[in-house]
């Protein structure tokens, strides 16, 4: 049985298949077409919606890995599609080039993260898809496509309804460090200053507790500073041991003794004490996760969120939720026709609920406040929206669909997840 990375989405695929050339994709995606049986792709299995489930033909890219060419001049790197970030960041190394952000974790396969338009934090930054020149995808007929123009821009953040992408050419930057401080904030001030602190800081990005007046902040800027000594012991202590260590101890007693949830929220916030560090950019942006939560996040018109924050914190403290919700900026983009970011500068909110909590009504209140913005889902975390909701929040999403049905039109790619969210 396969299960995602939470825990609470499992399938038993008829069959699974590990291939490792894009031929051997191509001769999977005609056996399953002949066969009539539905074909999904897995990465990592970090989404936490439904989206890879499939009793029909499971795809797993991981022998697709590596680094395929590199331009060091241009910035131009070809990747296999089933590269995992952390691979990609350390191959990079070597060639003096970075991904210019990430998200914060690094484990996604480079296909799963950039098809559900993944995003790190920063005002001027796009999401993962922005990065992609050009890719290789595998249709439902079999056929190798290198996607350019508007099919390209359709196939960018396709969450695996088009095809099977088999590899990237990426557009990367200089490596670079950053300095990483971290502070405490009245919430009330962080909402006040939300832009001048989103637009001061190359990365900024605040975590908001239920039940507590202050936020935690991040602010991240590239550096020609070289690396702390002490950063790494330091990044072991704030990510390893209060990110996962205490924040799962706490959950794990909020969990226990519901009563003392909002004493424990502002507990998390009185331990995180002021800190700064430098280090090599792709350190400083990911860290560990190994609490198991399930999750929500929703890409909100960036003037907006001062506004509906609030709104959000008073359903999670209805709703007694003993996690963090993290606010992350990106910026606008029509580079695809599906990017929750879609021609508006965005402030992502992302809501969780610790594994064992329930989650159903708290997300189902935070999606009701996102309809009346038109907030866009994150491709790869629940949400309960139908094709029709999400085509009233997309421009192109007509283009997307005739796209699609170009592309695959028997539906070999549409498990029950990619006909819910494109019919
Ligand atoms: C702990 C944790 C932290 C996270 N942090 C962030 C974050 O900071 N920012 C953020 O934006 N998101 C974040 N996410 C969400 C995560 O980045 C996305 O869910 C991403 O899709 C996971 O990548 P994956 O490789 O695990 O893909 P999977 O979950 O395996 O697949 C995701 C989707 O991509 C499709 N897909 C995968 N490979 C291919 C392919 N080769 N061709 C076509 N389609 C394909 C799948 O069919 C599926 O629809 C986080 C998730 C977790 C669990």
């Amino acid at each position: 049985m396969w299960h995602n990375w939470t825990g609470d989405q499992t399938c038993t695929p008829a069959h699974r298949a590990e291939p490792a050339s894009v031929d051997e994709v191509a001769a999977v995606v005609k056996a399953a077409a002949a066969r009539e049986q539905v074909v999904r792709v897995v990465g990592a299995g970090h989404a936490f919606g439904d989206n890879v489930l499939t009793d029909g033909t499971l795809l797993s890219l991981d022998r697709l890995s590596g680094l395929r060419d590199v331009d060091t001049a241009s910035g131009l790197v070809r990747v296999a599609a089933g590269t995992r970030l952390y691979a990609v960041n350390e191959l990079l190394d070597a060639h003096g080039l970075a991904l210019a952000n990430l998200g914060d974790i690094n484990v996604q396969s480079a296909a799963g993260a950039i098809s559900t338009a993944t995003h790190g934090t920063g005002a001027a930054f796009g999401n993962l898809a922005t990065f992609v020149e050009s890719l290789e995808l595998v249709t439902a007929a079999g056929a190798v496509v290198e996607m350019s123009g508007d099919d390209l821009r359709a196939a960018r953040v396709s969450v695996g309804a088009l095809g099977v992408v088999t590899a990237y050419t990426l557009r990367m930057v200089r490596a670079f460090r950053l300095r990483e401080r971290r502070d405490r904030m009245p919430l009330a001030t962080v909402l006040r200053d939300f832009d001048a602190l989103a637009d001061g800081s190359d990365h900024f990005e605040f975590f908001a507790f239920p039940y507590a007046d202050r936020a935690i902040t991040k602010q991240l800027e590239r550096t020609q500073d070289p690396a702390e000594p002490g950063s790494e012991r330091r990044a072991w202590f704030e990510e390893v041991v209060l990110e996962n260590k205490v924040l799962d101890l706490i959950c794990r007693t909020g969990r226990r003794f519901p009563s003392q949830i909002p004493r424990l929220n502002r507990l998390i916030t009185s331990v995180a004490s002021p800190s700064e560090k430098v280090n090599v950019g792709h350190k400083v942006f990911s860290s560990p996760r190994e609490v198991r939560f399930t999750e929500s996040e929703w890409a909100f018109p960036r003037e907006v969120l001062p506004e509906v924050l609030p709104r959000i914190l008073r359903v999670a403290e209805e709703h007694r939720v003993n996690f963090p919700i993290e606010v992350r900026v990106v910026a606008a983009d029509t580079a695809s026709m599906l990017s929750p970011s879609y021609g508006r500068a965005t402030a992502y909110v992302a809501v969780h609920a610790y594994r064992g909590m329930p989650w159903q009504e708290y997300f189902a209140d935070v999606q009701a406040i996102g309809a009346e913005y038109a907030a866009r889902p994150h491709w790869g975390k629940r949400h309960a929206l139908s094709a029709a909701e999400l085509g009233e929040r997309y421009p192109e999403w007509e283009a997307f669909q005739e796209v699609r049905r170009r592309l695959d039109p028997d539906g070999l790619f549409a498990n029950a997840h990619v006909r819910r969210i494109f019919g």
